[in-house]
């Protein structure tokens, strides 16, 4: 067996056959493959057909016995923040309020006392989840990324890394009041797209990628989002923001922008387009979504946190409208299983619909809609030539049984920790339940203490805010 090198991780360069599975390709019309093969030449799928056909066609290969499971395309994540991870259990009922009506709850600062390994460290445990949970793809969105963009990378997941610029002075996303410049803001967000640009893009052979992100439309002046635009076409990459995802943030954007609500105003400006992910499009009226359908946009519906917050978008009218639907899980859990299931409730409840969508239609948004919307068309599905993106999914469980309609029945009944196996571009990062690119217990131990003691520093240290139900006290270590 040879091997070449490439960046950090060491990627096989042979041929592996996953034989005498059921293979879901994730295509249109979801067909699946009984008693099936599937080869991976590198980092590409050779061959998928009958196990008899494909082992005869690839006699030396490694042999992967695929029974009593199935292979799937692994899932894309077009909204996350690793990062976030330090917010669990803390902030999840203390949200921007969702309606003018409401009050604004206890604010947490954005800022823990964190350094960039603590980052770093919070970050990795993020990318450790959604690998354990089947992802494949990511597309991480923050400001800085590059702390520790060589760790998240170092995982072996395929990455889209979205940093963001914004150049609003004062306030935060949802809040009311005038927009002021901080144009020194404005340069460094900028400055550092087009550095981790010039870092990242296409490195691990093409593994990881740049994008363009604008925070959110009461977060970016007009002049940052024209030159975001620009920097957009001239890096020849896709974009993302988080669009219309408070109405507090509608108010604002009306209040200081002549009127125009959220999409209105990105339309005028020129920043919606067919490479651009809309994250959220939830607080949207019908005249929005047209303009975004138009714009041949990508929405991001982060399923998991809107229902969190009481919120949905209209994800049937935004389809009408002409967006494609992808899937993503923002501060929520990096379980993107979850949000699928989510999702296709959250939609059948808004369309009084038990049929629709399908188990089919929302597993596609969150594979490959998610690989298209990140710019990667080759790969969110298992076709001959496609990226070897895939996950081997355990069907011998108690709630997958009987397996006869296994889309369906892993959207419906399934968990994340049903996914046994995970390949990105050709390479086992998790292999039989173990993931292969990190010390998982070393890093969970760590990501524990790093977060205790980061929100016992800061609760120790302002009284103004109040110490929430259940907070550990005892033993969270300070050191
Ligand atoms: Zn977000």
């Amino acid at each position: 067996m040879s091997r070449t090198r490439t960046g950090m991780g060491v990627k096989p360069n042979m041929t592996t056959v996953i034989h005498d599975t059921t293979v879901v390709t994730g295509e249109e019309n979801a067909p699946v493959h009984h008693g099936a093969s599937i080869a991976i030449d590198g980092n590409t799928i050779a061959a998928i057909g009958p196990t008899d056909e494909v082992t005869a066609r690839f006699p030396v290969a490694e042999r992967v016995s695929g029974r009593g499971k199935a292979v799937m395309p692994g899932f894309a994540n077009c909204h996350t923040h690793f990062t976030l991870t330090k917010n669990r259990g803390i902030t999840e009922n203390s949200s921007y309020p969702e309606q003018e009506s409401h009050p604004m709850p206890v604010r947490f600062p954005r800022s823990l006392p964190l350094s960039d390994e603590d980052l770093t460290v919070l970050a990795q445990l993020g990318a450790l989840e959604a690998i354990r949970c089947g992802t494949t793809a990511v597309m991480e969105v923050g400001a800085n990324i590059d702390v520790y963009a060589r760790e998240i990378v170092d995982s072996g997941l395929r990455f889209v890394l979205g940093e963001q610029a914004s150049d609003r002075a004062h306030g935060d996303i949802g809040e009311p009041g005038p927009f002021v410049v901080n144009q020194e803001l404005a340069e460094h967000g900028l400055q550092s797209i087009a550095d981790m640009h010039s870092k990242w893009h296409g490195a691990e052979d093409g593994r990881v990628t740049v994008g363009v992100a604008a925070w959110a439309p009461d977060m970016c002046s007009p002049e940052l989002l024209v030159r975001l635009r620009e920097l957009q076409d001239s890096l020849d990459t896709v974009a993302t923001i988080h669009l219309n995802q408070l109405w507090g943030e509608v108010e604002n954007v009306k209040a200081n922008r002549g009127g125009a609500l959220p999409t209105e105003f990105l339309a005028q400006i020129g920043y919606l387009n067919d490479r651009l992910v809309a994250a959220h499009c939830r607080c949207m009226v019908p005249q929005e979504e047209r303009i975004l359908g138009e714009s041949g946009s990508w929405v991001s519906f982060n399923s998991a946190i809107a229902a969190r917050r009481g919120l949905s978008p209209h994800v049937a009218d935004l389809q009408v409208a002409g967006c494609g639907i992808a899937m993503g899980t923002d501060n929520m859990a990096e379980d993107m299983l979850e949000v699928v299931r989510t999702g296709m409730f959250m939609e059948r409840v808004r369309r009084s619909d038990g049929r629709l969508p399908s188990p089919e239609e929302a597993f596609q948004w969150a594979t490959s809609n998610g690989y298209r919307a990140m710019g990667i068309p080759d790969g969110g599905s298992l076709r001959v030539g496609n990226k070897a993106d895939l996950i081997v999914v355990d069907t011998r469980r108690a709630h997958l049984v009987p397996t006869i309609r296994v889309v369906s029945t892993f959207v419906h009944q399934g968990q994340g920790r049903d996914v046994e196996s995970v390949m990105v571009d050709g390479r086992w990062i998790m292999r039989d339940g173990r993931v292969l690119t990190m010390d998982e217990d070393a890093l969970v131990r760590e990501a524990d203490r790093v977060g205790r003691r980061a929100w016992r520093r800061l609760l120790d240290s302002d009284p103004n805010f109040t110490i929430p139900d259940g907070f550990d006290f005892n033993t969270a270590d300070p050191d």
